[in-house]
């Protein structure tokens, strides 16, 4: 019976592991008609400041509108597409809709917030990197501190100094660098001194799992908010979903949160709609960093 058992085992492993390779395969066949046929839109979710529920910025996050397979979210191709560079084009389609989207508001007579666009690891090794991201800005008129950069905490676990010389080239032109996952790796306070970042996400892994953020991830948290506070970040917490969350969050001083408490992603026309309300934004952005009141 254990060789049965084993048997069994296999073959339903076998089964889903082909599943997956068809998957992929199907992935990487669809992904240039895909981004030539408009399937990939991008959705912004805001973020918050807390004391008041205002909406500070928001995040480009990109999702794949299949024609048999429906919505199909970032987690299941990203990586693929990470492997296959894939990924290169369509950071840069995120990018290039949401400087489009950006110069529309502002011809529209719109004040315009903070959007930030996610920049896959792969794109930390391509050389045309700065030249891409300078020039779309250039060419569609955006001011780059309401362009930011997310680079995820993870893509700096090798080759720290090179990644550390091209974001610090970035940060000079304007834009604003934010690590995104922070605490999800092997993140130190010793990285943080060397590495040019703005903004740190935590991660939302802090407070999964806690109702009331008083557990062992939220004494991380705190630890983290008060080590932000020393070298004089700003912070915001991903994947808020509770009130609890948002008291627990206040009470260490963290001012900014992004998670489903406040609002999901959404096509960008309704991101859009939201911008025009000045009782639901503050167009002032973020203000207040780590600790300040
Ligand atoms: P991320 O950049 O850390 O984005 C945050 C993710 O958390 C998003 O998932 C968002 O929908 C989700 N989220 C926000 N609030 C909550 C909440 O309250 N609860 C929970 N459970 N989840 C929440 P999404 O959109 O599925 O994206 C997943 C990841 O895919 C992103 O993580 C990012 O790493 C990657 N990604 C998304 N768009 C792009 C892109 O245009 N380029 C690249 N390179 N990566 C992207
Ligand atoms: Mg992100
Ligand atoms: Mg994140
Ligand atoms: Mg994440």
């Amino acid at each position: 019976s254990v060789k049965n058992n084993y048997l069994v085992n296999y073959a339903v492993y076998n089964e889903s592991l082909r599943d997956n390779l068809m998957l992929e395969q199907e992935i990487v066949n669809d992904m240039d008609f895909a981004l030539k046929n408009g399937e990939f839109k991008v959705y912004i979710q805001p973020k918050c400041d807390m004391d008041t529920g205002r909406i500070v910025g928001g995040e480009a996050l990109v999702r794949w509108i299949h024609p048999e397979k429906g919505m199909v979210s970032p987690g299941d191709f990203v990586p693929i597409f990470e492997k296959n560079k894939f990924i290169l084009k369509l950071d840069y389609f995120v990018w290039e809709e949401v400087c489009k989207v950006m110069r529309r508001w502002i011809d529209e007579g719109g004040r315009p917030i903070p959007i930030s666009v996610n920049v896959s690891r792969i794109n930390l090794y391509n050389d045309d990197l700065y030249e891409q991201i300078v020039s779309l800005v250039e060419k569609y008129q955006i001011d780059p501190k309401l362009f930011q950069l997310e680079i995820t905490e993870s893509a700096y676990s090798s080759n720290i100094e090179y990644l550390t010389e091209v974001v610090a080239r970035l940060q000079a032109y304007g834009f604003t660098i934010l690590m995104d996952d922070f605490g999800s790796g092997y993140s130190s306070l010793n990285m943080l001194k060397d590495i040019s970042v703005d903004i740190l996400k935590l991660d939302m892994r802090f407070l999964t799992g806690e109702t009331n953020g008083h557990g062992k991830g939220g004494d991380i948290m705190e630890s983290v908010v008060r080590m932000a506070k020393w070298i004089n970040l700003y912070v915001i917490a991903e994947g808020v979903e509770t009130r609890e969350q948002v008291e627990f969050l206040l009470s260490i001083n963290c001012h900014y949160a992004q998670g489903y408490y406040y609002y999901r992603p959404m096509p960008m026309e309704e991101f859009k709609e939201l911008m025009r309300d000045g009782e639901k934004v503050d167009y002032r952005g973020m203000r207040r960093k780590m600790g300040e009141t």
